[in-house]
């Protein structure tokens, strides 16, 4: 996500919705909600909307049935439901619809508590309510994680590593309570959830990841250089076709061949931070000092060699730690992903490498590589 978002402004109103709802750029407010209300996720329209009127409907039914014998009960739902909705709506507070949404949450929560030993077709609601409830808890707790996660420098470094360890002694002090089992199951679960955000490129869940650009050109993104061989080679063909790039640069071959780097600057391109010496095996376990100073380094020898103190970091692979968002966000800097990768450091069959990054679109951001032997040829075809 760019953290642009569009013009309205669009955000999920509930907790519920922020968290569990997709990402923010399919949100989309209609007119209604662009004069009356801030915005609504189309889950929360569903839910004030349908959801709420079934209840009520339910709860309605359930009390006819009590009282009026079956047949009379259910010919007069729809009418007393009718009319016991719009009381309802009448007397539940809030203009804004945030306090529509926690209004009507605590009202049918309140209810659903009361009713989920129903034991008939109310119950069935009011547990879907109690599940409701219990999920935007977890997104409030969700949310909260996330604020403490945007900590930067040090102590957003010292907090996550506390609360890495935090969550194993928990897991450790499960097998009092519960048996080995479980602990055993709820430190692995804990190193899944870690390898899972750690391992995929594009993956949230330890700091915010651009991955895409949002109604903005594509942008080509050339990781690993500079390269003698091939980045003068790029930077013509880039002139030919007048493309800016973005060069994600090692800070050893920076230090190794300073001159090319300066060329990419002076030919109005873009230049990141790739990390000093690459760790493509070890980054993503590297520790707090070893995570600081790859990207500090290189940021020096960067600004050092070119002028230029780059704003945009990637991790090696794309493979960030615990530590990487602390230090990018002390630095200022956005880290970047991308939308597209042919694997081209890895495939050499230049038409297989290009049919996996094409068609390129608006908001793509092209991952390819120097160094690789087929550079030109992968550019040339992206560019084309
Ligand atoms: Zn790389």
């Amino acid at each position: 996500m760019t953290g642009s978002g569009d013009a309205v402004g669009n955000r999920a109103v509930s907790a519920l919705f922020r968290v569990f709802g997709g990402p923010g750029r399919r949100w989309v407010a209609d007119g209604f909600e662009r004069t009356t209300f801030r915005a609504m996720h189309a889950g929360e329209r569903l839910l004030l909307g349908w959801l709420v009127s079934l209840t009520v409907f339910a709860a309605v039914s359930e009390w006819l049935v009590r009282w009026t014998g079956p047949w009379i009960g259910w010919l007069l739902v729809l009418p007393v439901g009718l009319v016991a909705l719009n009381l309802l709506a009448f007397f539940v507070p809030g203009k804004k619809v945030a306090v529509q949404w926690w209004s009507w949450l605590l009202l049918l929560t309140a209810w659903a508590w009361w009713r989920k030993d129903a034991g008939n077709h109310t119950a069935w609601f009011a547990w879907l309510w109690l599940g409701i409830f219990a999920l935007n808890a977890v997104a409030h707790l969700i949310l909260l994680l996330g604020m403490t996660l945007r900590i930067s420098g040090w102590p957003g470094m010292v907090w996550r590593l506390s609360l890495f360890f935090g969550l194993h002694v928990i897991a450790f002090v499960d097998h009092w309570f519960w048996g080995w089992t479980w602990a055993l199951l709820g430190g692995m679960s804990i190193s899944v959830i870690y390898c899972l955000a750690v391992l995929r490129p594009r993956c949230q869940w330890l700091g915010p990841v651009t991955d895409f650009r949002e109604g903005r050109p594509p942008l080509i993104t050339i990781d690993d250089g500079p390269c003698p061989d091939e980045t003068p080679v790029l930077l013509d063909l880039l002139d030919r076709h007048g493309r800016r790039a973005v060069f994600f640069l090692i800070g050893d071959k920076v230090r190794a061949h300073p001159e090319l780097a300066r060329e990419i600057v002076r030919r109005g391109h873009e230049v990141g931070n790739h990390t000093m010496t690459h760790p493509q095996a070890t980054f993503w376990c590297a520790g707090p000092w070893r995570t600081r100073r790859e990207i500090l380094e290189c940021q020096k020898v960067i600004a050092e060699t070119t002028g230029v103190t780059p704003r945009l970091f990637r991790a090696p692979v794309g493979h960030r730690n615990l530590f990487t968002h602390p230090v990018t966000a002390e630095l200022g800097m956005e880290v970047m992903a991308w939308s597209r990768r042919g694997f081209d450091a890895v495939d050499k069959d230049v038409s297989k490498v290009l049919e996996k990054i094409l068609p390129v679109g608006r908001g793509d951001i092209v991952l390819m590589h120097e160094g690789t032997g087929i550079a030109a040829e992968v550019l040339g075809g992206v560019v084309e």
